[in-house]
């Protein structure tokens, strides 16, 4: 199989960047390999309004907002010593104004942000890309990449067969396929090497309300960590714990010895 740009993931960076190349250079032949079928489920629900710019960019807005996620104008965190609450806000709350959805990425929309479901965010994004004329292949996963030196000459999916690019882009998330492939070392801070646990709740009830149609993230600091409450929906609550990877061992050791089971619901993740 040949491309002229061959993206390894469909997450939001590959559509992303699929949907913009399909704008400013319709004639380039992207192939997007995607190894889940979409919908999928994924972490990283909150956004900053930065995000929402390049939607409009992309020209995916009107979508995204039609499929109604949460506005978001910004955060309370609880943090350090005390129970003070303090806010920051992208758009101040007093002047907010609840308007007839979905609304176009103008005024006040200019300045706020989304809360995401991303089973069915990154869907659209992805099948917008498609639409644009990427060719998008799902359950393809790149198995292995071919170098020649600093040079990639090729990637081989999973079924064996050979993909070949002018260009190579790793968007791949997490997994980092081609950083690894390249041996480009990444410098991690010790106290940045976290984890996180994250669940959905249904109806909870730690939430400060905007009183209108936008919701706040919340942040709540704890001796070893800190919790993040992302609203998303009227009954929808992402709940996550992040605390460093050191701990989390720790505490899974005092588990086992107790003979206490952690729940098999709780995700978790190197952060
Ligand atoms: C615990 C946690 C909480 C987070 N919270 C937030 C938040 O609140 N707000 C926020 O903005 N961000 C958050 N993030 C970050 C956010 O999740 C990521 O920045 C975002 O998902 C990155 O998008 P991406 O497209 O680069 O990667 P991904 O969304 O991970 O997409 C990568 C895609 O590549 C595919 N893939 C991987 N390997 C292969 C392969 N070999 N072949 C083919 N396909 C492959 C995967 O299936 C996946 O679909 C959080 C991250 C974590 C870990």
């Amino acid at each position: 199989m040949k491309a002229t740009v061959a993206v390894i993931g469909g997450g939001p960076a590959g559509s992303t960047l699929g949907a913009l190349i399909k704008r400013y250079a319709p004639k380039t032949d992207v192939l997007i390999l995607e190894r889940e079928s979409f919908p999928r489920d994924h972490v990283g629900e909150s956004q900053l309004p930065n995000v929402c710019a390049v939607l409009a960019e992309m020209g995916v807005w009107d979508k995204i907002e039609r499929a109604g996620f949460p506005i978001k104008i910004g955060a309370t965190y609880r943090w350090g010593r005390t129970d003070d609450l303090w806010d920051f806000e992208f758009y101040p709350a007093h002047r907010f104004v609840d308007e007839p959805r979905p609304a176009k990425y103008e005024g006040q929309r200019t300045q706020t942000a989304f809360q995401v479901d991303r089973a069915i965010y990154d869907k659209i994004l992805l099948d917008h890309a498609k639409e644009l004329g990427c060719r998008v292949l799902e359950q393809t996963k790149v198995a292995a990449i071919e170098r020649d030196g600093d040079r990639v000459c090729g990637l081989t999916l999973e079924s064996g067969e050979r993909v070949e690019a002018k260009f190579y882009v790793d968007a791949s998330g997490n997994s980092g396929i081609l950083r690894r492939a390249m041996e480009v070392e990444v410098d991690e801070p010790t106290s940045l090497r976290n984890v996180a646990f994250w669940e959905y709740w249904r109806n909870a009830e730690w939430a400060v309300t905007v009183g209108k149609g936008a919701t706040k993230v919340q942040v709540m600091s704890l001796g070893y960590g800190w919790l993040w409450f992302i609203p998303l929906g009227p009954d929808r609550t992402s709940v996550g714990l992040v605390c460093p990877a050191e701990y989390a061992k720790r505490a899974a050791s005092v588990l086992r010895t107790s003979t206490a089971k952690p729940s098999p619901a709780i995700r978790a993740s190197a952060r």
